[in-house]
């Protein structure tokens, strides 16, 4: 049984004040579903704390690969665990494409979120060009194949998997729900070749790209979608808790 995940990815926006706000008009609401945040790191602590004694989960939008060092501006897993961080993002598009990060650096982040006790919460996803020229797959394999590569079947249980189609990040353009489901069906069937049918059954798959109270009951129906990362639409506290609550009547 598959748990209902509503995440939100507030990106670089929100002062530890703003971001404790929202949380504490968050708690009254939280119910069957699982809700994560994750803030900006500066925010972080101040985001745990308020969400302490509840179910709701705050995590990181990055992480460096190196356990520690000279690597002016960059965070590491232990920091994260350090302010009380459940979950790390890693591979999110604008991590890929504006700050050029491979699918190797992004493999060697996901063995440092687990080498910290972080639950890694992968991003995959195509661009407009590769969705036009219907490279899709393909570069979906190419993610997850490095990716994944020397993860173990018990990681496998623990990390989560968003499919965020690049284009529909942010551009008001959302998968349809179809699409989205044939995405996560393919997805699963590749997890299940890969690791095994059983456990690719139990993974979380998340879809994100322009979702919102419009369009959500929609992409939640699907059979494969087990949940959303949420990037515009989690930064307003009242769209968000109208999200939760649609979640949970799923
Ligand atoms: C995201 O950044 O992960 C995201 C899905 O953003 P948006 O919801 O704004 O498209």
């Amino acid at each position: 049984m598959r748990v209902p995940l509503i995440a939100g990815n507030w990106k670089m926006h929100k002062t530890t004040q703003e971001a404790v706000q929202f949380v504490q008009a968050l708690l009254p609401y939280l119910a069957k579903n699982r809700v994560w945040i994750a803030p900006p790191f500066t925010a972080l602590y101040a985001c745990t704390q308020a969400a302490k004694g509840s179910a709701l989960q705050i995590g990181g939008q990055n992480l460096n690969e190196n356990e520690a060092g000279a690597f002016t501006g960059e965070i590491s897993g232990r920091m994260l665990i350090d302010v009380g961080a459940s979950f790390v993002i890693i591979g999110h598009s604008e991590r890929r494409h504006v700050f050029h990060e491979t699918d190797l650096v992004i493999r060697k982040k996901i063995d440092r979120a687990f080498l910290s006790g972080l639950i890694p919460l992968l991003c995959i996803g195509e661009t407009a060009e590769e969705h036009r020229k219907k490279n899709t797959q393909e570069v979906l394999n190419r993610q997850l194949d490095t990716a994944l590569q020397g993860v173990s079947h018990q990681q496998m249980h623990q990390l989560i998997i968003a499919y965020e189609p690049v284009w529909a990040i942010g551009s008001g353009q959302s998968a349809t729900p179809q699409l989205a489901q044939e995405m996560h069906q393919w997805i699963r069937h590749y997890l299940g070749k890969h690791f095994d049918p059983s456990m690719a059954n139990q993974v979380t798959l998340l879809y994100g790209g322009s979702v919102n109270p419009a369009n959500l009951a929609d992409l939640l129906a699907q059979p494969d979608i087990d949940g959303v990362l949420v990037g515009g639409a989690s930064l307003d506290a009242p769209t968000f808790i109208q999200m939760i609550q649609m979640g949970n009547k799923t």
